[in-house]
């Protein structure tokens, strides 16, 4: 994705000190626990600065979308999945919204995964993530995915060890097969922190307008923050492979995290190197053909 480019931001990023891929990145002895989730790693400016880079990235992002979607027409095997992970109140609705809102919503393939109908559960836990694969040419999102099923299913217990245990090589390998057809696999970690998520919690509670938004079960979950902090740990550390590695996105500032969202999308889809598909079309011909129909 930064091939020929390392240490040098993708053209025109202003604000990127180096690529978002590169600053987010999950590489070897990543360490979680670690992070600043206030900090904006690779990104030298401040909110005003962060949101008119997104708005001259949002441009961007959606031509190169509308490329990918041409792409897709013209019988090119192409397409990006973004999966959004993180921990209640993360941020994944509104990247959702005010990243993937700034491109036109037919390249879109928009799933959100929850618990398990009666009908999936009786499936292995991948068929209802490979049914949702994007089609060529599209951008599909995944709010939440296949890591639940080391994420929850590990911190609750729902399946015993040995069965949640040889999933992280299965991830890999489905990955692998995935990307092999012409996906490219952005995963991004929406890393909010503890403090901030009490914070979000109780302007959930404190609004009528967002209680909605609140669930109950957020309070148990942010029970097991610890236990929830390490299963992440392990995902990083089993399945952020080179060919589809994870990002992890400090989330305490939204404005950050959506930019760096914005950002790895803007170079995922310039990474696929796309112009705009050659037609075969007698330009002249079909204008004297339209002029034809005018009185
Ligand atoms: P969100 O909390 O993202 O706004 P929901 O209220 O629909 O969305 O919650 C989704 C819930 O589904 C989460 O608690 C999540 O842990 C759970 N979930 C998702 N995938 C699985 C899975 N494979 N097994 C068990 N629970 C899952």
């Amino acid at each position: 994705m930064t091939d020929g480019t390392a240490g040098r931001p993708a053209p025109g990023a202003v604000g990127w000190t180096v690529p978002a891929a590169e600053a987010l990145r999950a590489g070897p002895g990543y360490d979680l626990a670690s992070l600043d989730r206030r900090s904006t790693p690779g990104f030298d400016g401040d909110k005003d600065a962060g949101r008119a880079a997104m708005q001259q990235r949002g441009e961007v992002l959606s031509v190169l979308q509308e490329q990918l979607y041409a792409h897709g027409r013209t019988g090119g095997d192409r397409s990006v999945l973004l999966v959004l992970q993180g921990m209640d109140t993360a941020g994944k609705g509104g990247v959702v919204r005010h990243v993937l809102g700034m491109v036109d919503p037919q390249g879109v393939a928009l799933r959100a995964f929850g618990v398990p109908t009666p009908a999936e559960a009786a499936q292995h836990y991948l068929e209802r993530i490979r049914a949702a694969l994007p089609a060529p040419g599209r951008i599909g999102v995944f709010d939440r995915s296949h890591y639940e099923d080391v994420l929850v299913v590990r911190v609750e217990e729902l399946v015993p060890v040995a069965q949640w245990e040889g999933r992280y090589d299965e991830i890999v390998a489905f990955e692998e097969e995935v990307a092999a057809r012409g996906t490219t696999v952005v995963k991004v970690l929406l890393a909010v922190s503890y403090e901030e998520q009490a914070a979000r919690l109780r302007r959930r509670l404190e609004r009528p307008d967002k209680h909605w938004k609140y669930d109950p079960a957020d309070i148990d979950a942010r029970g097991r923050w610890g236990e929830y902090q390490e299963a992440y740990q392990a995902v990083l550390d089993r399945t952020s492979t080179p060919g589809a590695p994870w990002y992890v996105v400090p989330a305490d500032r939204k404005w950050f995290a959506r930019l760096a969202v914005t950002e790895l999308l803007v170079e995922a889809l310039e990474g696929l190197g796309l112009t705009w598909p050659e037609v075969d079309l007698d330009v002249a011909g079909e204008l004297a053909r339209l002029e034809a129909t005018l009185p």
